[in-house]
């Protein structure tokens, strides 16, 4: 579904933090990329979503998209969960909703299917379609962001730590929210500060370290590693 090669990026200030990854996301699967704070695990998101200058080959369902805008590879089916959420504060739940569906929308497509399906996945949201963004816990504006990704009817799914800032006992239904979003045949890509967790769930991982990738396995096989124990999971 997703094969990335030799993909490298830098800053504005040209300092390349990305040297030649590697990666894939099979049809389908639930993918995790751990590494230490600073290892470029954001930034190989944001240079997927062309968020930033990058060199390298991106091919999404059999094209080359490393050099297409960012709108563009939205429309043919990444959506991308920022790291701190990307709610609009100042709308509400339903309007956050049809927001994301713009482009349905500016083509005269019904949204209702994609709002139930939103709403099915996430109750509260229903509950509170009328809120403000700004209104919603911390968990709700995940939830929040996970549902704008969903509007934007994707193929592929990035996330950037969907867990973080959650309360411990959230943690684990955000992973099973995502699993359902997975079951529904879009595939996931995601960073997680919680690797134990994201682990736990994800089929196959990519440790990185200083910009490249220096390990690949099914997450299973990570999940028994001493040295990921050691240095990802708390010993
Ligand atoms: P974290 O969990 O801390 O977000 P990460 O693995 O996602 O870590 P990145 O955010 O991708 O790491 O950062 C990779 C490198 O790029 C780091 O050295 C960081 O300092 C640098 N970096 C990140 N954002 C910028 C920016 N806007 N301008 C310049 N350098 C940046």
């Amino acid at each position: 579904m997703l094969e990335v090669r030799n993909l490298s990026a830098a800053y504005q200030d040209g300092v390349e933090v990305l040297h030649n990854i590697d990666l894939a996301v099979p049809e389908g699967a639930m993918v995790t990329l751990i590494g230490a704070n600073g290892a470029g695990k954001t930034t190989t998101l944001r240079a997927i979503m062309k968020l930033m200058r990058s060199r390298g080959s991106i091919v999404f369902r059999g094209e080359e998209i490393s050099r297409r805008e960012t709108p563009e590879i939205a429309q043919l089916g990444i959506s991308m969960v920022p790291e701190g959420r990307g709610v609009f504060p100042g709308l509400s739940v339903y309007d956050n909703l049809r927001v994301a569906a713009t482009p349905w929308l500016s083509r005269g497509q019904s949204i209702d299917g994609d709002l139930d399906r939103v709403f099915s996945l996430f109750p509260i949201l229903a509950e509170r379609r009328k809120q403000l963004g700004w209104a919603l816990s911390g968990g709700q504006q995940q939830m929040l962001a996970i549902g704008r990704a969903i509007m934007a009817r994707p193929k592929l799914m990035l996330l950037d730590e969907p867990s973080l800032g959650l309360a411990p006992n959230l943690v684990e239904e955000m992973f099973e929210k995502l699993k359902s979003v997975n079951e529904q045949g879009v595939s996931l890509l995601l960073v997680e500060q919680n690797a134990f967790m994201a682990l736990e769930y994800s089929t196959l991982a990519y440790v990185i370290e200083r910009g490249t990738v220096s390990s690949q396995k099914a997450s299973s096989a990570l999940l028994e590693d001493n040295s990921i124990k050691a240095a990802y999971l708390g010993g």
